[in-house]
């Protein structure tokens, strides 16, 4: 272990003082191989710690851990508000410990603590709590059933809604907490076991979380905590005892686990990429667009599926909104996740810096302009100046590829032409943002716009409550909200000849 940060709370040092094995069975664990892995803190590119080394072994292990406590456990035999219960605790552990995960975030993310423990472990906290109310409330329905070919006949007829079993989460780097938390919470409120598969970049604050489901009070088993590389999650993913997937990450990830599922065909739930436009009409607020625009592509430093990096702005005022949105890109104060002051964070890792490098060098190649940035910042860690492109062509890869990083592309739309097309010109169809003082042209244009999610006069307005999810090659299936049950449900009908 190198030291990384001076200010660590004594929790948060204590945590990353050795190395750090997994949760399997309700047991602390190494890899059977024996080998570790470190994670690397992003803003200074030097090694945080070590994290056990799973590969398809320990995956075994996981998920016959998780079968025997669905199957044979006291986890099936739970009554719904006893799981509430155990569900409700770990937000309200979350809660207790927010400045503990905000910084181990900001130490294996990069992105700022203090929007870690605001937005990530505060939002996580709502959406265990938020669930453990939904495992109560999981209900079936009477049929009025008319069976034509059994004349005379008396029935009963009603439907159960049941846990698919044992689930594989595969989760990303980008909101490592956050993404684990969409899928544990209504993942166990419906009564499922579990394997979390936390990204290889950041495998941190999924072993933290791994305590509080233990101090919570989680019989063993039910929530168990592989980290590993890719090979562990294609494990997962091609394991014939395992009952269902949920991913979130690349589009290209998605379709490897939707071709290693169909072996035992496990139901397959997928959030993927996203390559998203943010429409400004020219009779939109401008200070409020300008200010929502730059969040829509800068939060998190552009490592997020739904940033708005396509940004459609009217033509009479094209020149001056790109003006003001880079020169507020250009204010923002640049540093390592545990400086306070820090609103841009460094990228994830050395292999996405050089990815959103080869994108910069791509745009100015092919003739687009940078109103502001266009380059790498400092000369330690892997940070990349906020850059805003001009004069881009529609068929430039900084406008067709999803980046994950602080870049946007700005074109011009004419309101005779309309805007719709355009930004439906994408494999993609996650989010969109529109920004208009007309309320008629915002409901219209939010129809006409093929996402899961369009917001209107705000960007990333995410609730806990609204269901998420992605059109076209952005997913399948909705997390969060309500819908979030029926990725771990399946539907039973039960017909009883009275
Ligand atoms: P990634 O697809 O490379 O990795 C995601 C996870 O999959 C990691 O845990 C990784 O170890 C695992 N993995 C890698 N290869 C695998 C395989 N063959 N089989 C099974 N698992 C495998 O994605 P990333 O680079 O970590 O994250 C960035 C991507 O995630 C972006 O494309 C982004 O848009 C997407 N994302 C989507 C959402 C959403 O909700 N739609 C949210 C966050 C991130």
């Amino acid at each position: 272990m190198t030291a990384v940060a001076t200010d660590l709370l004594p929790r948060v040092r204590d945590f990353i003082a050795g190395d750090r094995p997994m949760l399997i069975g309700g047991e602390w664990v190494w890899a059977e191989s024996g080998r570790t892995f470190e994670t690397i803190d992003p803003a200074t590119a030097r090694p945080i710690t070590s994290v056990a080394h799973g590969d398809a072994a320990d995956v075994d292990r996981a998920v016959r851990a998780a079968r025997q406590a669905f199957d044979d456990g006291p986890w099936s035999r739970m009554k719904p508000n006893e799981r509430e219960r155990l569900i409700w605790r770990v937000g309200d552990l979350l809660t207790e410990r927010a400045a503990e995960f905000g910084q181990l975030e900001a130490l294996d993310n990069g992105k700022a603590a203090t929007i870690a423990t605001a937005v990530d472990t505060a939002w996580s906290a709502d959406i265990f709590r938020y669930n453990a109310g939904l495992a109560t409330k999981i209900t079936g329905s009477t049929v009025n059933v008319s069976m034509p070919f059994v004349p005379g006949g008396e029935f009963h007829a009603y439907t159960l809604r049941e846990p698919v079993g044992v689930c594989g989460l595969i989760v990303p780097w980008n909101f490592p907490l956050l993404m684990a938390a969409f899928k544990l919470a209504p993942a166990l409120a419906a009564g499922n076991t579990v394997i979390l598969k936390p990204a290889e970049q950041t495998p941190l604050t999924a072993l933290l979380l791994g305590e509080i489901f233990t101090e919570a009070g989680f019989p063993p088993g039910v929530v168990n905590i592989v980290t590993g590389y890719g090979e562990a999650g294609a494990a997962l993913a091609a394991h014939e005892d395992v009952d269902k997937i949920a991913f979130t990450g690349s589009t290209e990830v998605g379709k490897k686990i939707v071709e290693a599922a169909k072996g035992n065909l496990k139901k397959v739930s997928l959030e993927l990429g996203g390559k998203s436009p943010n429409i400004v009409f020219a009779d939109a607020d401008f200070e409020k667009a300008v200010a929502g625009s730059v969040a829509a592509w800068m939060f998190n430093h552009g490592q997020c599926c739904v940033a708005g990096t396509r940004l459609y702005v009217e033509r009479p005022i094209f020149d001056d909104f790109t003006a003001a949105v880079a020169e507020a890109a250009s204010q923002a104060k640049i540093g390592p996740g545990l400086d306070p002051a820090t609103e841009l964070g460094p990228l994830v890792s050395q292999e996405q810096f050089d990815r959103v490098s080869g994108y910069l060098s791509a745009g100015l190649a092919d003739g687009a302009r940078a109103l502001t940035g266009g380059k790498r910042w400092g000369d330690e860690g892997f940070f990349i100046e906020p850059t805003v492109f001009v004069d881009v062509e529609p068929s430039f890869s900084i406008v067709q590829e999803e980046i994950f990083g602080p870049v946007v592309a700005a074109l011009p739309f004419d309101a005779d032409t309309g805007v719709a097309a355009a930004a439906n010109d994408s494999i993609y169809g996650l989010a969109a943002g529109i920004w208009t003082q007309d309320l008629s042209k915002a409901h219209k244009t939010a129809r006409q716009i093929k996402a899961g999610s369009v917001w209107v006069n705000q960007y990333n307005g995410f609730d806990t409550a609204m269901p998420f999810g992605g059109y076209k090659q952005s997913g399948w299936g909705r997390e969060l909200g309500g819908a979030a049950i029926d990725l771990y449900t399946q539907t039973k009908a039960v017909n009883v000849a009275l």
